[in-house]
């Protein structure tokens, strides 16, 4: 049965160093937040358990808030690091969740502790769903989603259905070639725009200069802080106070991302392209004028002339209000409902 247009839903941000929850409305408002540190060291049972008991106190803090919400929760969404299988809610190989935490079942323990359909997603694809219910992609139904932080992630709806591939490993672009003789990228590829433009890469970059001394201003600052590493938030303030080693590093990352953006407006014909992450954020006039150039210069006319590349509009937030989607969108949906026995018919 499908959730009623009011419904409601608790959400659960599940990052590698914090833990959040709200109460999700209709109307995308976040009620009752909740948070705790992730006790990553302590194994995944016990970061299990801290999801739970975040959960529990949004619901209680929510209910003082609007307690009429709490009678119209309808399920708990999850946004969480991938890979992961959304089907069975289990997750797969998160980074930075611990080494044991590969495998643990997130959705059966939470349904069981809230009484409540538990659905678990890729942060990135809740991040798409969440800025299209409430932010910068209302009234879209071909777009992207990219993340430019630390790492680099996507997420893309395509006639308003999220491209997922049969193994929910699509749009992994921050891992897809736009060189061929290197840089080596973390997951061991060659060439991949993480290498050239995620905040490790920078940071990596930056770090390398001071060491040589190619950027004065980045070695003295290591001078000064041996047992600091060098950030892609350090570089940026190096080029900012002139340095022209860090500004060369930052520029390289721009172009890297702007030429890939051209590449996708050509493959994808979004409509609208929301950029987001703390590095996009940071930089968003210069990037967002060198994508601009990269598309008319790069990307066919006449995709290039419809795309609109605009900033992320929720924040932080976008994994706890992505919840909501997440969750009513499949309440009900039989597509969903057929593509979870497959799941599990596979194994
Ligand atoms: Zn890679």
């Amino acid at each position: 049965m499908q959730p009623p247009a009011d419904a409601t839903v608790l959400a659960l941000d599940l990052g590698g160093t914090q833990v959040r929850a709200a109460l999700v409305r209709a109307d995308g408002a976040r009620l009752g937040r909740a948070a705790a540190p992730t006790p990553v060291a302590e194994g995944p049972a016990a970061i299990v358990a801290a999801c739970i008991s975040t959960l529990q106190l949004a619901r209680e803090s929510a209910e003082r808030e609007d307690a009429g919400a709490v009678t119209r929760l309808v399920g708990v969404g999850i946004s969480a690091p991938g890979p992961l299988n959304p089907w069975t809610g289990i997750a797969v190989e998160p980074a930075n969740l611990g080494p044991r935490f590969p495998g643990t079942d997130l959705a059966s323990p939470i349904t069981a502790a809230l009484g409540l359909p538990t659905f678990l997603e890729h942060d990135t694809k809740v991040a798409i769903l969440g800025e299209c219910a409430f932010g910068a992609g209302v009234g879209f139904d071909d777009l992207m989603y990219l993340t430019i932080s630390t790492g680099i992630g996507a997420a893309a709806i395509s006639g308003g259905h999220l491209l997922t591939g049969p193994d929910d490993t699509a749009l992994e672009l921050g891992h897809a070639p736009i060189t061929l003789d290197g840089p080596r990228c973390t997951c061991g590829g060659i060439g991949h725009l993480e290498a050239h433009a995620a905040g490790w890469a920078v940071a990596a970059a930056g770090a390398a200069a001071a060491a040589s001394g190619e950027s004065p201003w980045l070695a003295a600052w290591q001078r000064a802080h041996p047992e600091e590493e060098v950030s892609a938030k350090l570089v940026a303030e190096a080029a900012a106070a002139g340095d022209r080693t860090a500004d060369a590093i930052l520029e390289h990352a721009i172009l890297a991302i702007g030429r890939a953006v051209a590449g996708y407006v050509n493959s994808f014909n979004p409509a609208r392209i929301i950029i987001g992450g703390s590095l996009a954020q940071a930089h968003w006039s210069r990037l967002s004028e060198r994508i601009g150039r990269e598309i008319r210069e790069n990307a066919f006319s006449v995709p290039g002339r419809r795309v609109g590349v605009v900033p992320a509009a929720l924040g932080g937030d976008v994994s706890l209000a992505g919840c909501h989607p997440v969750v009513t969108g499949r309440l009900g949906n039989e597509a969903w409902d057929r593509a979870v026995l497959a799941n599990r018919a596979q194994g």
